[in-house]
């Protein structure tokens, strides 16, 4: 993208900009989390409070300046509103922030500006739910081999996605063999072939490996505050999800940090 003028806005206020609009793209997260899973358009009806079903008005929609408003409570029925929702909108905001502070006004950014608010989506109704939906999953395959050839080229995003991808059926398929019942769920693979054909194949073991740590981390933290047990199911998508951005954020520098240590091992 050559839109010179932009090119000259500096980082701190591109990120300035990014945060204000990313406010108003969490915001329509909250649709498709509140709808994606019961399968209803995220275009209509207009948003309305879950309780007392009233819609909600222009000015009682701003994100998260709304809720502090309103003290957390729907302004017809006071009824609590879920905490979720602003965090939502404030976690959507900072990662655009982020996005366009880190790599400015370029195609790159235009991708991670689609993804950012994808995984936020897919943290949420992974927790909620224990699903990834294809509707998301799916069409982000294809999004993720345009984008990833753009990004690395077509051959590293489709090794990315077979190897991504392959990985996790593989895993499915011995902890099904050893445990008979499913560890790992669909959407967990396609998930993970979507994130490889985006990132490639380094950037993609990346994923797996940081997925893998952070939900053992969690679940032994879980298990020794008692909150969980050993056949506690947790939802993957969340430290996939995590893992991704930190890819995306830091992925060149850990695996450059690492190949540099490996060359002075030899
Ligand atoms: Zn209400």
């Amino acid at each position: 993208m050559d839109f010179s003028t932009f090119a000259l806005i500096p980082p701190p206020l591109l990120a300035v900009i990014g945060f204000v609009f990313g406010l108003v793209v969490g915001s329509f997260c909250n649709v498709c989390i509140a709808r994606m899973p019961k399968k209803k358009s995220v275009a209509f009806p207009a948003s309305h409070c879950p309780h007392c079903k009233t819609p909600i008005r222009k000015r009682d929609n701003i994100p998260v300046l709304s809720y502090l408003m309103l003290g957390g409570r729907c302004r017809q029925c006071k009824e609590r509103i879920s905490p979720v929702y602003p965090a939502v909108e404030l976690v959507t905001a900072l990662l655009w922030a982020a996005v366009f502070y880190k790599f400015g006004f370029t195609w790159t950014s235009a991708i991670y500006a689609v993804v950012m608010p994808t995984l936020v989506i897919i943290t949420v109704i992974d927790i909620e739910h224990q699903i990834i939906p294809d509707k998301i999953t799916l069409p982000g395959i294809a999004f993720g081999l345009i984008a990833g050839t753009y990004l690395n080229g077509f051959v590293d995003s489709l090794i990315g996605l077979v190897v991504g991808g392959g990985l996790f059926l593989f895993l499915a398929e011995v902890y099904f063999k050893v445990r008979g019942a499913m560890g790992m769920g669909g959407g967990d693979i396609k998930y993970i072939a979507a994130a490889g054909a985006l990132l490639g194949w380094a950037q993609v073991l990346l994923v797996i490996f940081l997925g893998a740590i952070s939900g053992a981390l969690f679940g032994a933290l879980g298990m020794t505050t008692k909150k969980l047990n050993f056949l506690s199911r947790i939802p993957f998508g969340p430290f996939l999800a995590l893992a991704t951005i930190i890819s995306i954020f830091f992925g060149d520098d850990i695996l450059g940090l690492y190949l540099s240590l490996m060359v002075v091992e030899q």
